[in-house]
C-alpha cells in the first residue's frame, strides 16, 4: 500500500516549533516513501477552532516547504463520523452515559481513597432502559462512551488486556487496556472529541502511519482498539519526543510561543527552522540543511531520544546565518526582487553581502548603500578625511572588477605609508558609512568609478 501520512493539527492558535516538528516528521517520512501527506484539520471543536488559524497553519506549512497532497477539515465531514458511530451503537460497542462531570469527580475520589486505579467504572452500562428514559426526561441527554475491549464476558471484571504495537521511533510499546477508562466519543450535545473522527478519516484515507507527539502514547492503545471495532488494521504508529523552551516549559498553541508565524517574520530562514524542528532531540548532529531532499537524507525517526529536548532560538540564529551565507543567487533572486533588488548588478551584490547578512531582508540596507549612497553622516578625523580626498585621485581607471581594491590600496600603502586599520577603515567609513561590512573588494566594483569618487568627503 502506498505509504500515506497525515498531519492533524487543531487550529486553535499559531502553530509552532514543536508543532512544525510533527508535520516535518510526516513529510520526510512520505518525502523517503514517495508517499502522500494530508492536512487533516482536526477542527470538530467548534468554540476553539477558528478559520484563520487553519488559514495560517496552511501558509506556515507552506513556508516550511511543506505541501500537502491534500486539505481536510473534520467539520467538512460530520456525517463520516455519525455513521462510523452508528456502527458501534448498532454493534453495542459504545453506550450512552448521564453523569455530570462533578460525579465523575466525586466517583474518582472514592476510587483513589479505596485505592483503585481512578478509571471509569461502568456505572452507566448497568442502567436499564427505565432508568435511561427517567433521565433523558428529567432533561440530561447522554454523552457515549467507547466500550474498551478489556474484559472476557463481564465488563466489570476487566482483565489486564495488552496492546503491542512496534513504533516507529521508540521500539516496541505495550499498553494494557485495563488501565484505562473507556474514552467518551461523542459529547452530550452530538458532536465528537478527537479519537472517533481522527480513527474514522485514518481508516477511510487509507493513513498507514501516524507520527506524533509522545504525548498521545497513551491514547494509542484505545485507538488500536477502535480500528478494530470498526473493521480496520490499525496503521503503524511513531511517537516522537517533544520540545521545550529552555526553562523545560512545554511550547503552547494559545501563547503563540515561538510561533512558526514570528521565527519568519523575525526573518529566520525556512530550513534553518526545519533542520532545528527535526534534528534537534536525536543523536545526530543538529546541522544546517539547504533543501527537504537533504534533510530527509539525515532524517531518521528512530534516531529520537525519548525524554524531551530543550529548543533555543539562538541556536536558530545562528543555522538561519550560515544558511544564507551559502545561499545562490537563484534560490534568493524572487525574495530580493520584491526588496527591490534587481537588475545587472543584483547577483554580484548577492554574493558580495550575503556573508555579513542575519537576516536577507537586511540586504536591502547594503543595497541602498551600494545604490543610493551612505546612510550616515560620515564620521572620520579631519587627517583621515584628507586621506581619503588625496586616495580619490588614485582610483585606477574602469573596467574594475575584484582585484581594483588590491590595486588600489597597495598603490596608497606605498604612497602613504599608512597600512592595516589606518588604511583600510577610513576608506571604508568613506564608501559606505560604516565601520564593518562586506569585503571593500566586492563591493568598490558595485560602486563603480563614479560612484566611489562622488562619496569624498
Ligand atoms: N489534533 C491532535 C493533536 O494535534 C492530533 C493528534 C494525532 O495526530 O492523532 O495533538
Amino acid at each position: 500500500m502506498n505509504t500515506t501520512v497525515r498531519f492533524a493539527p487543531s487550529p486553535t492558535g499559531h502553530i509552532h516549533i514543536g508543532n512544525a516538528r510533527t508535520a516535518l516528521f510526516n513529510w520526510l517520512f512520505a518525502l523517503k516513501a514517495d508517499g502522500r501527506f494530508i492536512l487533516r484539520f482536526d477542527d470538530t471543536d467548534v468554540e476553539r477552532s477558528r478559520r484563520e488559524f487553519a488559514q495560517q497553519i496552511e501558509r506556515d506549512l507552506e513556508w516550511l516547504g511543506i505541501h500537502p497532497h491534500a486539505v481536510v477539515r473534520q467539520s467538512d465531514r460530520v456525517p463520516v463520523y455519525e455513521a462510523a458511530a452508528e456502527r458501534l451503537k448498532a454493534a453495542g460497542l459504545v453506550y450512552p452515559c448521564y453523569e455530570t462531570s462533578e460525579e465523575l469527580e466525586r466517583r474518582r475520589r472514592i476510587r483513589l481513597s479505596r485505592r483503585l486505579p481512578p478509571v471509569y467504572g461502568r456505572e452507566a452500562l448497568k442502567l436499564g432502559g427505565e432508568e435511561k428514559a427517567a433521565l433523558e426526561a428529567e432533561g440530561r441527554r447522554p454523552h457515549w462512551r467507547f466500550l474498551l475491549p478489556n474484559f472476557r464476558d463481564n465488563p466489570f471484571e476487566t482483565e489486564r488486556t495488552e496492546v503491542h504495537w512496534d513504533d516507529i521511533v521508540r521500539g516496541p510499546q505495550t499498553v494494557d487496556l485495563a488501565s484505562m477508562s473507556d474514552p467518551v466519543l461523542i459529547r452530550e450535545d452530538g458532536t465528537f472529541l478527537y479519537t472517533l473522527p481522527s480513527v474514522a478519516d485514518d481508516i477511510e484515507m487509507g493513513v498507514t502511519h501516524i507520527i506524533r507527539g509522545d504525548d498521545h502514547v497513551t491514547n494509542t492503545g484505545a485507538q488500536i482498539a477502535l480500528f478494530n471495532a470498526l473493521g480496520a488494521k490499525a496503521p503503524s504508529f511513531g511517537h516522537h519526543n517533544l520540545l521545550t523552551s529552555v526553562t523545560g516549559e512545554g511550547l503552547s498553541k494559545r501563547t503563540g510561543a515561538l510561533s512558526i508565524s514570528s521565527l519568519r517574520e523575525a526573518g529566520i530562514e525556512p530550513m534553518a527552522v526545519a533542520s532545528l524542528a527535526v534534528l534537534i532531540g536525536t543523536s545526530g548532529p543538529v546541522v544546517a540543511c539547504r533543501n527537504m531532499e537533504e534533510l530527509a537524507a539525515h532524517f531518521s525517526p528512530s534516531s529520537s531520544s525519548k525524554s524531551a529536548a530543550k529548543f533555543d532560538p539562538a541556536e536558530l540564529r545562528g543555522l538561519s546565518r550560515n544558511l544564507i551565507q551559502e545561499t545562490p543567487f537563484e534560490a534568493v533572486e524572487d525574495r530580493l526582487a520584491a526588496m527591490g533588488i534587481v537588475g545587472e548588478k543584483a547577483e554580484r551584490f548577492w554574493l558580495a553581502v550575503r556573508g555579513n547578512l542575519e537576516t536577507v531582508g537586511e540586504a536591502v540596507d547594503w543595497w541602498r548603500i551600494v545604490t543610493e549612497g551612505i546612510q550616515h553622516p560620515v564620521d572620520l578625523s579631519e587627517e583621515d578625511r584628507d586621506f581619503v580626498r588625496q586616495a580619490m585621485n588614485h582610483l585606477p581607471p574602469e573596467p574594475w572588477d575584484d582585484q581594483t581594491w588590491t590595486a588600489w590600496t597597495s598603490v596608497l600603502k606605498e604612497r602613504t605609508g599608512r597600512k592595516g586599520k589606518a588604511l583600510f577603515k577610513p576608506l571604508r567609513v568613506a564608501l559606505t558609512g560604516l565601520e564593518s561590512g562586506p569585503e571593500l573588494a566586492n563591493l568598490l566594483p558595485l560602486l563603480g568609478r563614479e560612484e566611489t569618487l562622488a562619496r569624498r568627503p
